[in-house]
């Protein structure tokens, strides 16, 4: 089972595309110019926290699966 879930805050989300160039296999902008996650059960864990703390917008949430705690962006 994939450690982290991975959500898209639509309301923060400017498509940047950086998310996109950092983690192409996991994100991809969408025809509203937002990015969504094309991988959801990736285990990718190391790049889908990279590709979350180069968000400028911190619109990249990420918990972990398990436990539901939030590992980015910090509260
Ligand atoms: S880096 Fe952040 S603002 Fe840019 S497309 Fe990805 S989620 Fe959106």
């Amino acid at each position: 089972m994939p450690k982290y879930k991975i959500t898209i805050d639509k309301n923060k989300c400017v498509g940047s595309t950086i998310c996109t160039m950092e983690a192409p296999e996991i994100f991809a902008l969408g025809a509203e110019f937002q990015s969504h996650v094309i991988d959801p059960d990736s285990n990718e864990d190391e790049l889908i926290l990279h590709a979350a703390q180069s968000c400028p917008m911190n619109a990249i949430i990420v918990t972990e699966r398990e436990t539901e705690k939030r590992v980015w962006p910090p509260a």
